[in-house]
């Protein structure tokens, strides 16, 4: 499963935030490190769209679609050497396909800081060094190995790959992630793919603020938005402990009446989970039946046959064909029957392209 690891320096809010996120209750406590054993909690993400599928065909059960979180414990300076939870914190990273990184921006004298006083751009610095210092070892380690064989030789991969992690160590060098590194061929970017760096990962920034500062922001979300302009990452304002407060209510109505007092229509958390989705590359397909109406997670670019295989790999193994339905026809005419009737049911094949929010019956051999 595709998964989101939520980072940053310890109290700033981690824990905080994916309990919020999940079922599961992580330990949140004013002490670093009590987030030790990585937290993994397993997310549905919010779609209007399956709620409204749901309406019109009256199902037996509605199923999401889910992302996995994961917490990640924390990261002091000094981590790519080991100290603190260092490199264990590093192996948890690199495991993950997408980087959630907190920051505090939220003043209180009872919650220790590490540092001594609230800076999120100082944080988010250390924790990008850190980052940076372990893709360099991983780097020059192998530099060392393809050397020989790209400067003697003839070989055309190893010439290659030393081309790839030469341009990567001069912009880590300069104290740059990988992400800024741009590849042009295919073969040069498959290469970059497969040395899973730490700063090659996609990243949003979650400025953790108090309640009063839950719609605007404040001066410290500010400062971190002129610090990563040049990035272009996405940020998030969410107020943690205040969402924490929330997801304590007992009922629905009690919780939206929460957020529409502190001026939010949407959780910071929901807002969250689908932004996280987004940077997971990730998109929805329907099935909608007597017996299900159930959203699916493909990646972006996905043809018919690798998105049946989502459901099970012998819808892929078997293909035939899918029948498709636009979400909007489907709500336009109310049923697969009706949509049928109006000639708005697609037949394609196992070139088609699978898009955002279609709904997908495939047909396929056993
Ligand atoms: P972690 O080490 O990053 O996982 O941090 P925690 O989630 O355990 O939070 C550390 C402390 O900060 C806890 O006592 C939280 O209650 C508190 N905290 C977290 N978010 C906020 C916030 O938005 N405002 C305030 N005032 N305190 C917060």
């Amino acid at each position: 499963a595709l998964q989101c690891g939520i980072v940053g320096l310890p109290n700033v809010g981690k824990s905080t935030l994916f309990n919020c996120l999940s079922n599961a209750k992580a330990q949140a406590a004013n002490f670093p490190f009590c987030t030790i054993e990585p937290n993994v909690g397993v997310i549905t993400v919010p779609d209007e769209r399956l709620n409204k599928l749901a309406a019109l065909v009256d199902p037996d059960r509605i199923v999401p679609t889910t992302v996995e979180i994961v917490d990640i414990a924390g990261l002091v300076k000094g981590a790519s050497k080991g100290e603190g939870l260092g490199n264990k914190f590093l192996a948890n990273i690199r495991e993950t396909d997408a980087i959630l990184h907190v920051l505090r921006c939220f003043d209180d004298e009872n919650v220790t800081h590490v540092d001594g006083d609230v800076n999120p751009v100082r944080d988010k610095e250390i924790i990008d060094t850190e980052l940076q210092l372990k893709d360099l070892e991983t780097i020059e380690s192998r530099i060392q190995k393809v050397q020989k064989q790209a400067q003697t030789g003839g070989d055309k991969v190893a010439k290659q790959t030393y081309e790839v992690l030469v341009k990567y160590k001069e912009a880590l060098e300069q104290g740059k992630s990988a992400r800024t590194v741009q590849f042009e061929s295919k073969d040069e970017q498959k290469i970059a793919h497969d040395l899973f760096l730490l700063t090659s990962k996609p990243v949003m920034y979650v400025c953790n603020v108090d309640e009063a500062s839950a719609v605007n922001g404040n001066k410290y979300v500010e400062q971190v938005r002129e610090a990563v302009k040049d990035e272009g990452a996405e940020i998030l304002i969410v107020a943690a402990k205040t969402e924490a407060d929330i997801a304590e209510l007992e009922t629905y109505e009690d919780r939206q009446m929460f957020l529409q007092e502190i001026g939010l229509e949407e959780s910071g958390v929901s807002r969250l989970i689908r932004a996280a989705y987004k940077l997971l590359n990730l998109e929805t397909y329907f099935t909608a039946g007597k017996m299900e109406v159930r959203a699916w997670t493909f990646h972006k670019g996905w043809k018919a046959p690798q998105c049946a295989g989502v459901i099970h790999t012998d819808f892929e193994k078997g293909f035939i064909r899918a029948e498709v339905i636009k979400y909007d026809d489907f709500i336009q005419y109310g049923s697969e029957a009706a949509v049928r009737e109006a000639g708005k049911l697609n037949v394609e094949g196992k070139e088609y392209v699978v898009e955002d929010g279609d709904i997908m019956h495939f047909r396929f051999n056993v």
